[in-house]
């Protein structure tokens, strides 16, 4: 994919660095945007064509609120729905929840991720932060799930919510990332 060496460009420059970490697993069902996420996060740009298949974990030191973390980001890459989640559960300080806001099924496998993050944050008795994000705002013509479903399923799972696009401003996907690093560090 184009934007590997840019990817490993970042991780190299972060090799040595020795400041906290936070891991964010970034799961949805295929299609939904994930890799055009973290590809936006790590470079700023979009790349519209990435190997479905293609799962990694990727890092970037970054400041947020004057304080500089190591944000690691798995990009997950599950067939249909989860599968295997321990590799993430175990794993991950925090979970962004990712649906495309022009397909109505892949809002309805939020719901299945979403069952399976309170199960573990039952069994592990930690409050491990989750993120819905709806992706595509940007085709808001095309859109199948309104911003009110979007939010009353956040509201239902107590996470938060918000509308992204990985094709338009990099400041609102930096936010959301950064959110996540916030919501761990009140953990
Ligand atoms: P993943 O399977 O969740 O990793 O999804 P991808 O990141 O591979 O994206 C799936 C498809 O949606 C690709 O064709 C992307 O170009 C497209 N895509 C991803 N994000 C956006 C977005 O914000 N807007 C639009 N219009 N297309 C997007
Ligand atoms: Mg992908």
């Amino acid at each position: 994919p184009r934007g590997a060496n840019a990817i490993s460009n970042a991780n190299e420059r972060n090799h040595h660095a020795h400041i906290p970490e936070c891991n964010i697993a970034l799961l949805g069902l295929r299609g939904s945007g994930k890799s055009a996420l973290t590809v936006k996060f790590l470079t700023k740009r979009f790349i519209s064509e990435y190997d479905p298949n293609l799962e990694d974990t990727y890092a970037s030191e970054e400041v947020v609120d004057h304080i500089p973390v190591m944000v690691k980001v798995m990009d997950t890459a599950d067939q249909d729905g989860p599968v295997a989640c321990e590799r993430y559960l175990y794993w991950a300080h925090a979970f962004m929840v990712i649906y495309s806001i022009d397909n109505k099924r892949s809002f309805e496998g939020c719901q299945l991720y979403l069952d399976v993050l309170s199960r573990h944050i039952k069994e592990s008795r930690h409050d491990y932060p989750v993120l819905l994000l709806g992706n595509k705002l940007d085709i808001e013509r095309y859109r199948q799930v309104s911003k009110t479903e979007g939010l009353s399923l956040a509201t239902t799972y107590g996470c938060f919510f918000h509308e992204v696009s990985a094709c338009q401003d990099f400041e609102a996907v930096q936010m959301v990332f950064h959110e996540a690093v916030r919501q761990v560090r009140r953990e």
